[in-house]
């Protein structure tokens, strides 16, 4: 196992960069002076962990390296990409699956232990939730092959791969609606389907009647389909056993190449309001997928409200992502900005174990700030740089397998409801076009972004990415943030400060929050902690939390982990 400095080869930030409050430089001081009087700091895992000095300014300042192991599981913090604006492998402007692979380094090196891949499959979109053929990759995107090789370069680093599987639709240029339609334009008037002469006329909703607004017509027939999203978008009928055939053929396709999971899309409309028969269809593809490999991980897009979510956890697949913590008004951006209390925050933590484990006892959640759907998390913060670091650091120290979508670890920007707004091509350098794709057809010009690129942000140690990575770096050398039962410790819990205690097979530690702009005294004898160590911190500019006595100082938005 490679043991990372904290910040290698990074110099120091800028001088004149806040770096906060005059407690907070003075407390590596009171740290050091703890550490020569002999408490504080324990002793009992001494021999685990490396010690290095970084030199900050006048500071001198201890920092702990821990040794990670991530454990063989479905546990991971995921990495969203929007292949077409990640990295564009072959100067056509176009991000591609060689691209992915070419900053697999970057990726691993944040800390993220898996990849979600929107679509990859071919598609007349620019967004390919719609697919012309299950079974292939987009030619924009480069070829199977290209699949295969990054889902090994994947497994090499110990990064589970899963991919976009959106079924509850294909795209009107699907050869299944295409084949279906010419059927239906050769009936005769009044004439029934039968799907003995074209078994595609029932791998969709075809009525003769306008059944609702969802519902447009087949050009040149008296017929009608269904297509929720949009009329490009034909809705399949998945209670059809042909469908789920060719459905079941297309995640073998996936798993032989190398995919270890999927994202399963729009599952709320697989029937509308139908929750009986869409937590079936998820269970059913599923098992499936678990015959092929007993480790495959299944998330799935249900957009609703927590009890909904609890609904589908009865499914009995692994995930759902967490709506009820995501976008500009979900709890974790709301914390972040101050305008919902730590101690909420930790209630939620609980209710989501309470109710998500009822359903299904082997639950992970899948906690997120955005995605591709979801204004940015620097729009919903107005680009301030501490609360978009708050905001991450409360996503990345809850339970389960966080999601982080290509370009929040740098604070990057979006623009209103417009789609291709949120979907714009990922910012890496000024200086080096190398990669750079072209923004969605579509989306605005100039949306630019508040904070600096990649390459700038990589050798900045207070940026947004740098950030990120510490974060990252704390939830992989703490297996228990993911994986623990949460307890809460009433005593230390209220507005601005909440300690969650998380316990994982024989191993327990506490989380501390202080999620005020201000320095937080938290008496750790108050909640029975005064027998932990620090373990880690996460603060927002590389300020140190002391431990004073039974005290713990922690300064503004910051994070402690006790063991
Ligand atoms: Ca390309």
């Amino acid at each position: 196992m490679k043991k990372q400095a904290l910040f290698p080869g990074i110099r120091k930030p800028e001088s004149g960069r806040s770096t906060g409050s005059g407690l907070a430089r003075l407390l590596p001081i009171f740290c050091i002076v703890l550490l020569l009087a002999g408490c504080g700091y324990g002793t009992a895992d001494m021999a685990e962990r490396t010690e290095e000095t970084v030199s900050q300014g006048e500071d001198v300042t201890k920092r702990t390296e821990w040794e990670i192991v991530i454990p063989d599981d479905n546990y991971r913090n995921y990495y969203e990409i929007f292949v077409s604006s990640f990295y564009d492998s072959d100067g056509d402007g176009t991000g591609d699956l060689n691209g992915v692979a070419q900053k697999l380094d970057y990726i691993q090196d944040m800390g993220f232990t898996g990849i979600w891949l929107m679509p990859v499959m071919p598609s007349p979109t620019y967004h390919k939730y719609d697919v012309t053929d299950y079974c292939a990759v987009d030619e924009r995107y480069g070829t199977t092959e290209d699949f295969r090789r990054l889902a090994e370069d994947c497994r090499e680093r110990n990064i589970r791969l899963i991919i976009d599987m959106p079924i509850n639709h294909t795209s009107s240029e699907h050869p299944w609606f295409q084949a279906a339609c010419e059927y239906l334009a050769g009936l005769a008037a009044g004439e029934e389907i039968t799907g003995e002469t074209c078994p595609y006329a029932e791998y969709y909703h075809f009525s003769r009647e306008q059944e609702n607004e969802n519902y447009y017509p087949v050009t040149g027939t008296e017929w009608y389909y269904e297509g929720v999203f949009w009329s490009g978008m034909p809705d399949l009928n998945l209670k059809n056993e042909a469908v789920r055939g060719e459905l079941e053929k297309a995640a073998s396709f996936w798993i032989e190449l190398g995919a270890e999971g999927f994202r399963m899309d729009a599952v709320m409309h697989y029937e509308e309001n139908d929750t009986a028969f869409n937590t079936e269809v998820l269970r059913w593809l599923y098992d499936y997928c678990l015959q092929q490999n007993p480790d495959f991980y299944m998330v799935s897009e249900v957009w609703a409200g927590e009890k909904t979510i609890a609904d589908y956890y009865g499914s009995g697949t692994p995930s759902l992502f967490n709506f009820d913590l995501a976008d500009a008004e979900g709890k974790l951006i709301k914390a972040a900005r101050g305008k919902y209390s730590a101690e909420s925050l930790a209630d939620a933590m609980l209710l989501y174990q309470e109710d998500f484990s009822a359903q299904n006892s082997g639950w992970i959640d899948a906690p997120f700030l955005t995605n591709h759907d979801m204004g940015r998390t620097a729009n919903a913060l107005i680009s301030d740089e501490n609360d978009v670091k708050m905001a991450g650091g409360l996503l990345l120290t809850m339970g389960g397998s966080p999601f982080v979508y290509y370009g929040e670890e740098i604070g990057m920007r979006s623009k209103g409801t417009k789609d291709e707004n949120k979907r714009l091509s990922m910012y890496w350098s000024d200086t080096d076009e190398m990669g750079q794709t072209l923004d969605p057809p579509g989306a605005d010009e100039g949306i630019g972004s508040a904070f600096g690129s990649v390459e700038e942000q990589l050798l900045d140690e207070t940026s947004i990415l740098n950030y990120y990575r510490r974060a990252l770096r704390l939830r992989n050398e703490n297996p228990e943030i993911a994986r623990g039962t949460a307890e809460k410790v009433e005593a230390l819990c209220n507005e601005q400060q909440a300690v969650i205690l998380k316990t994982w097979e024989d191993s327990s530690i506490a989380i501390v929050y202080n999620i005020s702009d201000e320095e937080a005294e938290i008496d750790l004898k108050e909640g029975g902690l005064e027998e932990r160590e620090i373990r880690g911190n996460l603060t927002l500019n590389g300020e140190e939390i002391v431990r004073m006595q039974d005290v713990l100082c922690m300064p503004g938005q910051s994070v402690c982990i006790l063991k």
